[in-house]
């Protein structure tokens, strides 16, 4: 058999793929052993492969952003959670006046309640900067501590948001 290529050449190895005869040269141009059209092929898959990751891991992200309507009762519900706990809490541990319960009750539960949508935000914002972190059992303790302290505070306006798209795409969806 003669190189596919070098058609003067006698062929020491075949494609991996198609079987072409390849002489020592065009042998060791790629690993594991391919012809030219072989490799284009096998290295163009590969690049639509990652994009295709790529895109997977952005729409991942979007989805969750922009809540369904059962989305947002769910992330609800996980708020509605944290404030009891919380309340539950303060009330059986810490000695509150009479006077301040009402304003923590409302505080609380404001703050609790925008948490997981200030979380969803900050996991998409995440997204942005392709790194996996890895750590230690109490770098996660401190970065979850962070993440929380800082969904209170993109909480609320991601809250408002969520409820107004919710409320926006439940009217689109009634008119259809
Ligand atoms: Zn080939
Ligand atoms: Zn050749």
């Amino acid at each position: 058999m003669k190189c596919f290529n070098h058609t003067e050449r006698e062929a020491v190895a075949t494609c991996q793929k198609c079987g072409k005869g390849l002489c020592k040269e065009c042998a060791e141009k790629y690993t594991p052993c391919m012809c030219d059209t072989c490799a284009d092929q096998t290295r163009k898959n590969q690049q639509q492969q990652a994009q295709n990751k790529e895109e997977q891991r952005k729409q991942k992200y979007k989805d969750a952003l922009v809540d369904t309507r059962s989305e947002f009762i769910k992330t609800a519900v996980i708020g509605v959670v944290i404030a009891s706990i919380w309340v539950w809490y303060s009330y059986h541990y810490q000695q509150s006046s009479e006077g301040n319960r009402l304003g923590d009750w409302i505080g609380i539960f404001f703050c609790s309640f925008c948490i997981p949508f200030g979380w969803k935000v900050l996991t998409y914002l995440q997204s942005f900067i392709p790194i996996s972190i890895f750590g230690s059992w109490w770098f996660w303790l401190i970065y979850i501590a962070v993440k929380a302290i800082v969904s209170v505070i993109v909480g609320i306006p991601a809250f408002v948001y969520q409820l107004v798209k919710t409320i926006l795409t439940q009217r689109k969806i009634n008119k259809l």
